[in-house]
């Protein structure tokens, strides 16, 4: 996700490491690349300029804190300025009114609508089992896409409310909250239907639904991969409907981040959700400063540490911690059980994607499924160690790893390999340790 982005800003902050002090000269060409790294994520050109600008003020006035670096000072404010742009904190649904509490659904065919409700139903459900959830769909221009809807509704365990093509799709919505009132539903999710483009009868339409129903949210649902197009879709739906949000969808893809960037600066309203996959779960809320962070190369810290806490056995991570804690560091048992929570989180893959930098980069260019195939290796090596050699890898001479690799069934260089990556992974919990740890998971908590 948001690659070129990614790649562009670390290169332009190489660029002006090692200098002194911001100067007008090393802003500018800093902020040519902005622009450019901007204008090649597809970010609207009117966009760009207003966040180029608005970079160059805040730099140019900038006093650098003493334990700041130029190119740090400069990075931060980046960060902030895209920040800003993407609004400053995640806004979550409001379901708040009288039941049912409506949500409308628009945007493109293919956008992910359908998609959407069936993850939106699932998260809800998950926050409160107790929410009565109807659906109900207004495509009726594809039978497949009301069936595509009835077994998600099956799939999240939410009730469908049937409608069919030969109904108008204003009569279907009316219907469907009637009998939303009728049988005491907290929610009603109406899903609609779009078009391949905009189209004025998709419009006029989808403002016929909005006025029967009056919903409490209504969101644009848009596909992050539509680069510049994005700017007009997003205008031509802010201006026929009182938008509330925005779920920015397939940011899973190789979308070019342009989306996230312009798409909230077009509409003002908030991207409530990010989509992530094709499957169920696949919905996360989305979070400006983690994409932000994301963007400059930082990596996705806080989802990645979301995903540790979801993952990670309670027990072992309070362990783990008070060993750090104690001084006793770090050893191959640690790590050996570290792998195994690697599993539970998801896979290693999927963590290594969200590391910052160039951990995050090397994911990209590793074959699916070789990252697994390691992780068995390290495993099977560890399990050829002592006791001993476990606890204290400095005891690993020539000798052991010879008989440990024979053990495994590996080569020496790849217990030496393994040994490199245990290392690593050493200081990675030196990162997570002690207070550090507490503080980042509270951070994730939010
Ligand atoms: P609709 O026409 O707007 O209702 O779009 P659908 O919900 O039918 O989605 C169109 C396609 O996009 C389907 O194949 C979905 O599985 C896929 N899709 C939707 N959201 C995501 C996402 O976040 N990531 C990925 N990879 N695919 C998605
Ligand atoms: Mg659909």
């Amino acid at each position: 996700m948001l690659d070129n982005l990614t790649k562009r800003f670390s290169k332009i902050f190489k660029d002006i490491r090692g200098q002194s002090k911001l100067t007008e000269d090393n802003i500018k060409e800093a902020l040519r690349e902005v622009r450019l790294a901007l204008l090649e994520a597809d970010v609207a050109l009117p966009i760009v300029k207003d966040f180029v600008n608005s970079v160059k003020e805040r730099a140019l006035g900038h006093e650098i804190a003493d334990n700041l670096t130029p190119d740090q000072a400069f990075f931060g404010i980046v960060n902030q300025a895209l920040i800003d742009l993407m609004g400053k904190e995640n806004t979550s649904l409001n379901l708040s009114t009288t039941p049912p509490a409506t949500i409308l659904m628009a945007g493109l065919q293919g956008a992910g609508k359908t998609t959407t409700v069936g993850k939106l139903a699932k998260l809800i459900k998950d926050q409160d089992k107790k929410k009565k959830i109807l659906v109900v769909s207004a495509d009726v221009y594809r039978p497949a896409a009301i069936e595509q809807l009835k077994l998600l509704a099956e799939q999240v365990g939410v009730d469908f409310f049937p409608s069919n093509t030969t109904q108008q799709p204003v009569q279907i919505v009316r219907d469907a909250q009637n009998y939303a009132k009728k049988h005491f539903y907290d929610v009603l999710m109406v899903d609609t239907a779009g078009r391949l483009a905009i189209d004025i009868e998709m419009m006029i339409e989808i403002r016929a639904i909005h006025s029967a129903i009056n919903p409490i949210e209504t969101l644009f649902v848009i596909d992050a991969m539509l680069g510049q197009d994005a700017v007009n879709t997003a205008q031509a739906f802010n201006e026929t409907l009182p938008l509330t949000g925005v779920v920015l969808t397939k940011m899973d893809g190789d979308a070019r981040g342009g989306a996230a960037l312009s798409v909230r600066q077009i509409t003002g309203k908030p991207i409530k959700f990010i989509g992530v996959g094709e499957k169920i779960n696949g919905l996360e809320p989305f979070y400006p400063d983690r994409i932000a962070s994301r963007i400059l190369g930082m990596g996705d810290v806080m989802t990645l540490l979301e995903d540790v806490q979801k993952g990670i056995d309670e027990d072992i991570a309070k362990e783990m911690a008070q060993k750090l804690h104690r001084g006793k560091g770090f050893d191959l048992n640690d790590f050996k059980a570290q792998i195994q929570q690697m599993r539970n989180m998801g896979g290693f893959e999927n963590l290594l994607s969200k590391m910052p930098g160039e951990l995050g980069e090397i994911s990209k260019k590793i074959p699916e499924g070789t990252a697994e195939k390691a992780m068995r290796h390290v495993e099977a090596i560890i399990n050829s160690m002592t006791p001993k050699e476990r606890a204290n890898p400095a005891l690993l001479k020539a000798s052991r790893k010879r008989r440990i690799a024979a053990g495994a069934g590996v080569t020496i260089q790849d217990v030496n390999k393994m040994l490199k990556q245990f290392e690593q992974s050493q200081q990675m919990m030196k990162m997570f340790s002690g207070k550090n740890m507490a503080k980042l998971m509270r951070m994730a908590k939010g």
